[in-house]
């Protein structure tokens, strides 16, 4: 599990150790930490690597899986490390690809919704192609993931390598860093700490909120089936940002003004998932509402920053 350490990995890493399977997490810690670990650190079946995974890695043990969950995935953050997330979509994922093969280990990619960039198409389904800009600002995780998952297919076709890839959309919850920058762990922190919740643009831009705990089972689901093409699993409630900021502030109880400000480059205007697919092959549908989800993410956080 590349990007073990970090918000998705972390859950996974922990599901697995507890069903038994033998868990090797690899993370640098970039935007992971030792803290959504920690509780497995004395499972005899969790194994820690610390390794950057767009440079090589050679492993003694026999594998069933190679999960690549590894990314710079806040744009925050993959806006700051441009080429580091290229290398993680790119590189890393060509040598996990490469781990995959040796051990005839099935491959695991976690793309994004991202692939479809501004999308044209509302809802998106698997078959959109997209609508990315490839030399703007956010072209480093866009065509990172449009990169890898073409690496993985070129993996399938010619070595027939057994193939998973979801396309996950905006998930949040417990295990995001408090620093994360993304909008739902940003809004929650500066509406418990009275800060200013900064709404990029006019907030009329959506998106759609999954809870991790929803994410996760559809992952085991998609674990279990036999399906070569990309995935989409998200929830399909769609909210503006603006409407994201009442609620949090709501839920919290905050004093806490809300300010506007630029909107960044290329931010995708609508995003919600068509899961038809998801609901038909996995049996999945997300059951966790939006305040129901952010309640519980805002425990998490009066824990992490009081
Ligand atoms: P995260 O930042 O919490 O976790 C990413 C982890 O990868 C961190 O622990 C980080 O330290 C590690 N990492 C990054 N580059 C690495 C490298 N080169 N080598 C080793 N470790 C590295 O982000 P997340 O939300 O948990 O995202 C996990 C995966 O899911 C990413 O691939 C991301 O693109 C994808 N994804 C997430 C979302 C979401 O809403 N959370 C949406 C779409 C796709
Ligand atoms: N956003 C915002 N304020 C913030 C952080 C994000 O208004 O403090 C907006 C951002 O412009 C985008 C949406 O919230 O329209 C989701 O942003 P996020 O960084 O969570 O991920 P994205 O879906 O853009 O990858």
């Amino acid at each position: 599990m590349t990007g073990g350490a970090g918000f998705i990995g972390s859950h996974l890493c922990r599901l697995f150790v507890e069903k038994g399977d033998l868990v090797i997490c690899v993370d640098n810690f970039i935007t992971g930490s030792k803290e959504n670990i920690q509780d497995l650190f004395n499972k005899p079946n969790f194994k820690l690597i610390e390794h950057d995974i767009s440079n090589p890695l050679y492993l003694d043990e026999d594998l069933d899986w190679v999960m690549h969950f590894a990314s710079l995935a806040s744009p925050k953050y993959y806006l700051g490390y441009p080429i580091k997330t290229l290398k993680s979509g790119l590189l890393g994922t060509h040598n996990c690809l490469g781990i995959a093969k040796l051990k005839d280990a099935k491959f695991f990619l976690a793309s994004t919704s991202e692939v479809y960039g501004d999308p044209l198409v509302h809802p998106q389904p698997e078959e959109y192609w997209g609508n990315v800009n490839s030399i703007g600002a956010r072209s480093c995780y866009d065509e990172s993931k449009r990169g890898a998952e073409a690496l993985v297919y070129a993996y399938y076709n010619q070595h027939k390598l057994d193939v998973r890839v979801v396309r996950i959309f905006n998930t949040y919850g417990p295990n995001m860093q408090v620093d994360d920058g993304r909008v739902v762990s940003n809004f929650i922190v500066q509406a418990l700490r009275g800060e200013e919740v900064t709404v990029y643009g006019r907030g009329i831009q959506s998106r759609s909120f999954c809870y991790i705990d929803d994410l996760v089972e559809g992952l085991e689901g998609f674990m279990k089936v036999d399906y070569k093409l990309p995935l989409n699993l998200g929830n399909p409630s769609e909210f503006t940002v603006i409407e994201l900021a009442r609620t949090v502030l709501k839920l919290t109880g905050s004093r806490s003004k809300i300010t506007f400000c630029d909107l960044p480059e290329d931010d995708p205007k609508q995003r919600r998932p068509d899961i038809t697919k998801a609901k038909k092959l996995l049996d999945w549908v997300p059951k966790i509402k939006l305040e129901e989800g952010l309640i519980k993410t805002i425990v998490y956080f009066k824990s992490k920053i009081s």
